[in-house]
């Protein structure tokens, strides 16, 4: 919610550079990512935490999965090698010094 003029109440009032509205300095907190070095409201600054909770779990999913696709991918040509390892073996009559 924004003021037009800043609540009289108010030790240090700030208008703040997300939403506009005025808020007591005492109140505010740093802004992490929309205005690095400046103090911005409660709300917005919450709101702005959000945001960053948010990317974060959406970049450590990314990292998972593409761990994941990897370790299939992996897998996959792993067991490819194996199974044709295995048909060898079972196709050739064993010799002493079987090179594999
Ligand atoms: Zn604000």
């Amino acid at each position: 919610m924004a003021y037009e003029t800043p609540d009289h109440n108010m030790e240090m009032p700030c208008p703040c550079q997300k939403c506009g509205g005025w808020f007591d300095l005492n109140d505010g907190r740093g802004s992490d990512k929309w205005f690095p070095d400046t103090v911005i409201c409660e709300q917005c600054a919450e709101i702005e935490q959000k945001e960053i909770e948010i990317e974060e779990e959406i970049s450590e999913l990314k990292s998972e999965i593409e761990d994941a696709e990897y370790t299939i991918k992996t897998g996959k040509e792993r067991m490819a090698e194996l199974e044709k390892k295995l048909k060898e073996i079972q196709d050739h009559d064993f010799k002493p010094n079987y090179g594999f």
